[in-house]
C-alpha cells in the first residue's frame, strides 16, 4: 500500500536517507527502529508525503505521491494518513478535546459530531477529564496520547507515529500499543511506527532497522517470551 523506492534525501550536506526501500501491505503493521540519527523520522516523513526526497519515489495506493503537487500531496495527508510527530505538535491555543476535533473539523466540519468523537478517545486513551485543558497543561505522556487520538480520529487508511510511546511508561505504552493495534486490525489501518523500545516493536507484524539512511529486515527471529 505504501512504498519507498530508493530513496535518498539530505539536509544540506547532511545525508539522512542514501536509498531506503521499504514496502508495506494494505493492514500491515511495521516497526521501524534503529540507532538515534539514522534516517528513522525521515523515512517516515517520506512515506506519509511530509517531505519530498531529493531521488527515488514514493507511492501510495499505486499512485506516486512524491511527484504530485503540495496541494494534491496535502489534500491525501488530510483524507488517508495520521500523523504522529516526534515531538510537540499540539496547538497550544487550543484545548486538548479541540485538538483532538481538528482533523474532523478540517475534513467535513460540524464541530458539535467533530468533539463527540473526539471526546470518545479521552476515555479509551485514560486521559478522560484532561478534555478541557491546553497543551501546556498536560504531561509529556499526556499530550502524546492526545496527538495519538488527534491522529486516529478521522480514521486513517495509514497510520504513521514517529515514537508513539516514547513518552510513556511501559505499562501506559503497552496499553496504548493494545488499543492502536487493536483498532488497526478492526478498521485494516495500515501502521507504520518508529519506535526504540523492543517491548513496542513486538506488537508489529514485523520490524526493519534503519541504519545509515537504509533499511534492512530484522532476520532474526523474535525472542518467544
Ligand atoms: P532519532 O532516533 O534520534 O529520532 P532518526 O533516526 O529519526 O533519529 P532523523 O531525524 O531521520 O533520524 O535524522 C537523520 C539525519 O538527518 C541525522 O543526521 C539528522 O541530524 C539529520 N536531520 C534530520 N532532520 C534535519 C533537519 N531538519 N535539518 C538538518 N538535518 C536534519
Ligand atoms: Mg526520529
Amino acid at each position: 500500500l505504501v512504498e519507498a523506492r530508493d530513496v535518498v534525501l539530505s539536509f544540506g550536506s547532511t545525508p539522512a536517507l542514501r536509498g531506503a526501500e521499504l514496502s508495506v501491505a494494505q493492514g500491515e503493521i511495521v516497526a521501524v527502529t534503529g540507532p538515534s540519527g539514522s534516517g528513522k523520522s525521515t523515512l517516515l516523513h517520506c512515506l506519509a508525503g511530509i517531505l519530498v526526497p531529493d531521488e527515488g519515489e514514493i507511492h501510495y495506493d499505486g499512485r506516486r505521491i512524491d511527484a504530485l503537487r503540495e496541494t494534491e500531496r496535502s489534500a491525501l495527508r488530510r483524507d488517508r494518513f495520521g500523523f504522529v510527530f516526534q515531538f510537540g505538535q499540539l496547538v497550544p491555543e487550543l484545548t486538548a478535546e479541540e485538538n483532538v476535533a481538528l482533523p474532523l473539523l478540517l475534513a467535513r466540519g460540524r464541530r458539535s459530531t467533530a468533539l463527540r468523537e473526539a471526546r470518545a478517545w479521552f476515555e479509551r486513551l485514560g486521559l478522560a477529564g484532561l478534555e478541557g485543558r491546553r497543551s501546556g497543561e498536560l504531561s509529556g505522556g499526556q499530550a502524546q496520547r492526545v496527538a495519538l487520538a488527534r491522529a486516529l480520529v478521522a480514521g486513517p487508511r495509514v497510520l504513521f507515529a514517529d515514537e508513539p510511546t516514547g513518552a510513556l511508561d511501559s505499562l501506559t505504552g503497552e496499553q496504548v500499543m493494545d488499543l492502536l493495534v487493536g483498532s488497526a486490525r478492526e478498521q485494516g489501518t495500515t501502521v507504520v511506527l518508529v519506535t526504540h523500545e523492543p517491548r513496542v516493536a513486538a506488537f508489529a507484524d514485523r520490524e526493519v532497522i534503519v541504519r545509515d539512511g537504509r533499511v534492512t529486515p530484522l532476520s532474526v527471529g523474535r525472542a518467544a517470551s
